[in-house]
């Protein structure tokens, strides 16, 4: 059973109903990774954005084959191995492997199939002999052009005429084009530059015939889903569409389209000119992958989303105003004028992701409850079957409405949020409600918290397992020495067991001052690190 749902396409502008080309089946095309550096949280932003549509379709009972593609030769991947003496194809793959290292981290899966340029040459260039042969394109010194004026709905996906595109001065002027609209479909080969023979001589493709080619290859001429970044639609997606349509007719391609938000830092876009780059790497190390996951899914897929990022110095504890990080010079400025004051230059600053490290304390705080769950069905049961509190049964079907109204995450992290609560509610007391009951609805809540979470990709790991890296994490960003805690905890046991319980509390404060909460259980003693 499919259920059905609604999604916000970018081409009619409204939320619509999703009809399938086949029934319980989705083909989705996403544009993948241009691999030539480290990705960074814009690349995870948009693979979690559509990671997370899958899997809510997924939940929703649809088979998806989730096509997305690797632009494994382009201007920039030939331009850098140029610079570092790699060879392109090499480091491409290279590129490429951590791109989908990084992505796990995030809980981002695997798509089902991801194409390669570089493994579709021959498509290429039939689907581009096919535009020539009809008209749409045209070739000039062994580089061949889309001409764009053939093309009468160009601009629809943008909602641009091709006037405004080309007034824009969004496109290059170039004379040997008939339009400076026209794109390249085949750009003839420089020195240094990889190439393959062609009917135009040696080249390579140019950006956008890869998507047209990859798409009809391996999920036909006419598709279901296609999703991007916005910054994608054009020129890219429109130059898509000009080149599918024009070989296979109006009306074929993608039904429908998806396209998410830009993430900004402070309100300012993300851009290497700021500094204001991280890439996975880095948020990984400072938060954990599952808390950049868990960070986007509370918000929309297709919302701005803002994070807070501080430059913080780790002697001194200063933090740069928020406003200064919005230009290099302010923050260059902050950084000299710091000097002066705590003797510390730039080696002392690390960067903080403020925002992120909430998303991590709430996801801490779910991990702690499913553990709390698990521990209590294994002492005593599930209870069996039967009816459970009427509380507990509105997880599932609420995430299901919600992800069915534009995969709208949000509200289902907010349905978590109060199961959570419901949970920990009972696990602290079970006055007045039937002992077989309360089992039931405990185990209840814990099966929905995992599935529903699975539905927007968090609470995948082992709860103890989670929260053992989580607390290593602290750990080493605190600067904790954990074998005096350690020593202090069998200290405090000694003193317990002798009954001095004066003593026990006093080294209870002593770890708190370290940064460390102590946790009796009826196994021991544990700790964890302050939040
Ligand atoms: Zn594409």
């Amino acid at each position: 059973m499919t259920t059905p749902f609604r999604l916000y396409d970018s081409l009619h502008r409204a939320k619509v109903p999703f009809t399938p080309l086949v029934a319980g089946k989705i083909g989705m095309y996403v544009c993948g990774p241009t691999t030539y550096a480290p990705a960074h949280i814009g690349h995870a932003y948009s693979a979690i954005a559509f990671d997370t549509v899958r899997r809510a379709v997924e939940f929703l009972g649809w088979d998806v084959n989730y096509v997305r593609n690797v632009t494994d030769i382009d201007d920039k991947i030939i331009k850098r191995a140029n610079e570092t003496g790699e060879d392109p194809f090499a480091m491409s793959a290279r590129y490429s492997a951590d791109y989908n290292r990084d992505m796990a981290r995030f809980n981002v899966r695997p798509p089902t199939l991801e194409p390669k340029v570089t493994g579709h040459i021959p498509q290429i260039i039939a689907l581009i002999e096919r535009l020539v042969a009809n008209g749409h394109a045209y070739v000039v010194d062994g580089d061949v052009y889309y001409e764009v004026g053939t093309f009468a709905p160009y601009g629809q996906l943008s909602g641009q005429t091709l006037d405004e595109l080309v007034d824009g001065a969004r496109v290059e002027v170039d004379e040997r084009k008939k339009s400076p609209a026209d794109f390249a479909l085949w750009k003839s080969a420089k020195p240094n530059e990889p190439w393959w023979d062609s009917p135009w001589g040696k080249g390579r493709p140019g950006w956008h015939i890869e998507c047209s080619a990859m798409t009809v290859t391996h999920l036909g001429a006419t598709f279901d889903l296609h999703a991007g970044g916005k910054d994608l639609i054009f020129p890219h997606h429109e130059n898509e569409i000009a080149q599918s349509q024009g070989a296979d007719g109006i009306g074929t391609f993608a039904r429908h389209w998806l396209h998410n938000g830009f993430l900004n830092f402070e309100g300012v876009k993300m851009s290497k000119s700021l500094g204001n780059v991280f890439n996975c790497d880095q948020i990984a190390e400072a938060v954990g992958g599952e808390a950049l996951r868990f960070f986007c899914v509370s918000h929309h897929y297709r919302s701005p989303v803002d994070f807070d990022v501080d430059s913080e110095c780790t002697v001194c504890l200063e933090r740069a105003p928020h406003e200064l990080l919005q230009t290099k010079s302010g923050l260059v400025n902050w950084i000299a004028k710091h000097a002066q004051s705590c003797g510390n230059g730039e080696s002392t600053l690390r960067v903080r992701f403020s925002s992120l490290e909430g998303a991590d304390r709430s996801l801490a705080k779910f991990y702690e409850t499913l553990q709390r769950i698990d521990a209590f069905v294994s002492q005593g049961g599930d209870g069996g079957s039967g009816a459970v509190l009427p509380d507990a049964e509105k997880l599932a079907p609420d995430a299901r409405a919600a992800l069915a109204d534009d995969f709208n995450a949000p509200v289902v992290v907010a349905a978590l949020h109060a199961a959570s609560t419901l949970a920990n509610k009972l696990l602290d007391e079970g006055k007045g409600i039937d002992k077989a009951v309360r089992r039931r609805t405990i185990a209840r809540l814990g099966k929905d918290l995992r599935e529903v979470g699975a539905a927007i990709g968090v609470f995948t790991q082992d709860p103890a397992a989670y929260l053992a890296e989580r607390r290593t994490r602290l750990v080493r960003l605190r600067k904790i020495d954990v074998a005096a805690v350690q020593g202090k905890l069998a200290e405090r046991t000694a003193a317990r067991t002798a009954k001095d319980f004066a003593r026990a509390d006093a080294i209870r404060g002593e770890l708190a001052g370290l940064g460390v909460t102590i946790h009796d259980t009826p196994g021991g003693s544990d700790w964890s690190v302050q939040d």
